[in-house]
């Protein structure tokens, strides 16, 4: 297919995507509106409404009383239930039948008609997305209820079959409506066709529109030229309610389109068909290693290339890594700061996820290795992050775990809190001090906000549960080689993290150097301190992409890419975020970021899709600084966003909207918010599990 006719399709689902369950709503809305009114204006002048049903539409079969209640039950509760979404079809066809009897016994009215046509689409299709229908239709159907999950199934067969009958239906009525605009308006077939309040076009134009129209034949555009010509006949006998009709039924066909049953539909079908036997073959194959922030951000502003797309991970889900220290201090779950990749790509046909972990890269031959599998690519993004560093002394990993992956989180949760079980059971006065001692070493963010979430959660987490010790007497200590802590800050915001650890009973010690770790504690400049949980935010490390590729690295291991992100010496593989190191427009480094990352994976999106394109490519990559955040337990943090700086409250209100806001996934996002107001009001949290075993307990 074209790639302007593709990208022009994509536009469409994309706007239908997000138009058309507002269009649903706002349609079911103004549908309900009137029959709302009708009820309440009858609820306030019950006796009026008795006359009503007795001398100006009484039905043969009901006593007035009886039919008055009747009427107004329906269009009470069913204009209510309609506008909620909640059991529409049930609302809609109630609110159809009493429409029918309206028209037939009463006044036959284009009005009614359209209310009718516009309530039978809710009847067939259901209330759509911003539905309680929707919303619960998922647990109904797996519900013990008795008849729930038939019913269920019967309703969306009855969608299923009867929507694109339905569309045709409504294209045709309306067609025929403006095709026979100007003839008797009462009678015969404008009994059951608007006939009297559809707008006269002219012949040529609106003749061809209508004739488009009913064929469903570049239907969007029939619809647009017909509602344009429409707009210029005065149809100042309608009235508004009218106006709004027509203008509803209009928008559902612009919105929807001509529905399966139509020219424009077998035309798509035959595009696609072909489409899809060419792009296979044809499209060029992005392989993307690393589902982290870079890498995903890569895949997401790949989503609507014509490309095919390889995600690879050896984790089946993206961390939120900025998170994964309340993870370790038992004030998240995992699953709050986890989100599977697989789900993500859902509806993103040429997006493939899988789960390996890549051991190495053939430039020459294009092809990734993923244990036994070579996996060729036509371009291949490096998004592999960085790992903990323990600067050459790797015997020092088993006793001080580093933070990294979500089992590092669960595996430092499980050690913090068996230390206090420990110290509960143990009488020795002097092995409880060492189990009740927390040393953090490394004073970066990650250091910062473990030390401070540790002493939080031993000062108020905990009290009054443990009988031979009161947990708030646990020491933490945070050792810092360098002379202040967050070296990336400004000067004022170290001081003030310093300050606030200090207030939680942190001993914060700078200018420390480690010199050994082992299972009873640490040796620091010649002093030892007994501790039995250490705990290593030092240093990082990139992954091996650039062994992978033979390529030029840093100190750190980081690949040096060019200006716009490929290796040098392949201009068809790209290393992003931690794993690879490029200077900002000042110089400086582009720092190991969350954000740097993404910006990055976006970046280089924008050059693969130009390069399918065969478009001109982006200028290079400018890192744009968003700023610095650490937080220091629950109310405090420091911001440096270099135009200003914050300390305090108003930087951990910051802080904790920036966070939620980056987290992946709603669910994810309520989710944390409800634990952290939870715990913020109660002190309480809800995740101190211990989980796991290592040999190291
Ligand atoms: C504890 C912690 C706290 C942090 N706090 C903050 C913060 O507050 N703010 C901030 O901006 N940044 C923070 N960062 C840094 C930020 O998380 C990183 O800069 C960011 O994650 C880098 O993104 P990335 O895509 O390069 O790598 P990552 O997000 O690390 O993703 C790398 C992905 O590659 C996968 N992978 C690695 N090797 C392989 C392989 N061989 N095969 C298959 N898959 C592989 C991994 O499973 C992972 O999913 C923090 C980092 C940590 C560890």
């Amino acid at each position: 297919m074209h790639a302007g006719l593709a990208r022009l399709q994509a536009l469409v689902a994309a706007l239908e995507r997000v138009v058309a369950p507002l269009l649903s709503l706002g349609v079911r809305l103004y549908v309900a509106q009137p029959f709302f009114v009708s009820a309440i204006v009858k609820a306030s002048d019950w006796d009026k409404a008795v006359y009503l049903a007795r001398y100006e539409y009484p039905v043969s079969w009901l006593d007035p009383v009886p039919s008055a209640v009747l009427g107004l039950a329906i269009e009470l509760l069913g204009s209510v239930l309609l506008a909620f979404g909640l059991a529409t079809r049930v609302a809609a066809i109630s609110l159809i039948a009493l429409s029918i009897v309206v028209h037939v016994s009463y006044v036959a009215s284009d009005g009614t008609l359209f209310a009718i046509v516009l309530l039978v689409r809710y009847a067939v299709a259901g209330g759509g997305a911003f539905s309680l229908d929707r919303a619960l239709i998922r647990g109904l159907a797996g519900s013990a209820l008795p008849l729930a999950d038939r019913e269920v199934r019967i309703a969306r067969a009855v969608t299923r079959y009867g929507a694109p009958l339905y569309t045709l239906v409504l294209r045709l009525w309306l067609a025929a409506a403006l095709a026979l605009a100007g003839a008797s308006a009462s009678g015969g077939i404008a009994y059951w066709i608007p006939v009297g309040s559809a707008p006269q076009l002219g012949l040529v134009v609106g003749g061809a529109a209508i004739g488009l129209l009913a064929a469903g034949l570049a239907t969007r555009p029939a619809v647009l030229v017909l509602a344009a010509l429409a707009a210029n006949v005065p149809m100042s006998e309608m009235g508004a309610a009218l106006h709004g009709y027509w203008i509803a039924a209009f928008a559902l066909l612009v919105v929807h389109g001509a529905g399966p049953i139509s020219v424009d539909a077998a035309i798509a079908a035959l595009l696609a068909r072909r489409a899809r036997a060419r792009t296979a073959a044809a499209r060029p194959h992005v392989v993307i290693v690393g589902a982290g922030f870079g890498g995903l951000s890569c895949a997401i502003g790949l989503a609507a290339s014509p490309v095919r797309l390889t995600l690879i991970d050896r984790q089946n889900h993206h961390l939120f890594q900025p998170l994964l220290y309340q993870v370790a201090t038992a004030g998240l779950s995992a699953g709050d700061i986890a989100t599977p990749v697989r789900g993500l790509f859902r509806d993103v046909e040429h997006a493939r996820v899988l789960l390996g972990e890549v051991t190495g890269v053939d430039p020459m031959r294009r092809t990734v290795s993923v244990g036994a599998a070579q996996i060729d690519y036509d371009y291949l993004v490096l998004a592999t992050g960085a790992t903990h560093s323990y600067f050459g002394r790797e015997e020092w990993a088993p006793y001080a775990p580093g933070l990294k992956r979500v089992d590092d989180g669960i595996d430092i949760r499980r050690r913090l809190l068996t230390a206090f079980e420990r110290a509960e059971a143990t009488a020795d006065a002097d092995e409880r001090r060492s189990l009740l001692t927390f040393l953090v070493v490394g004073g970066g963010p990650t250091g910062v906000e473990l030390a401070g979430a540790i002493a939080e959660l031993s000062r108020f987490g905990m009290e009054q549960e443990f009988r031979r010790f009161d947990p708030a007497t646990a020491r933490v200590v945070l050792v810092q080689s360098g002379a202040r802590l967050l070296p990336a800050f400004p000067q004022a915001l170290s001081d003030a993290a310093k300050r606030s650890l200090e207030s939680l009973g942190v001993d914060v010690r700078l200018g420390a150097r480690v010199d050994a770790i082992d299972a009873d504690g640490v040796a620091i400049a010649g002093e030892r301190i007994r501790a039995r949980t250490v705990l290593w935010a030092a240093g990082v490390v990139a992954s091996p992409a650039g062994r992978w590729l033979a390529a030029e690295c840093d100190a750190a291991g980081r690949v040096r890419v060019a200006a716009d992100l490929s290796v040098p010496g392949s201009a068809n593989v790209f290393a992003i975020g931690d794993t690879a190191s490029v200077a900002s427009a000042d110089g400086a480094p582009v720092p190991g970021l969350a954000p740097a990352a993404k910006q990055a994976g976006a970046y280089v999106a924008r050059v693969i899709g130009a390069r399918v394109a065969r478009e001109a490519e982006p200028a290079p990559f400018r890192y744009r600084h968003l700023g610095n955040l650490a937080t220091i337990g629950r109310k405090s943090a420091v911001a440096d966003f270099g135009f200003v700086q914050l300390s305090g409250t108003l930087a951990w209100w910051l802080w904790g909207v920036v966070h939620v806001g980056f987290l992946v996934g709603v669910r994810n996002r309520v989710s944390v918010m409800f634990d952290w107001f939870w715990s913020y009001l109660t002190y309480k949290s809800g995740t101190r599990l211990i989980t796991g075993s290592s040999d190291a307990d």
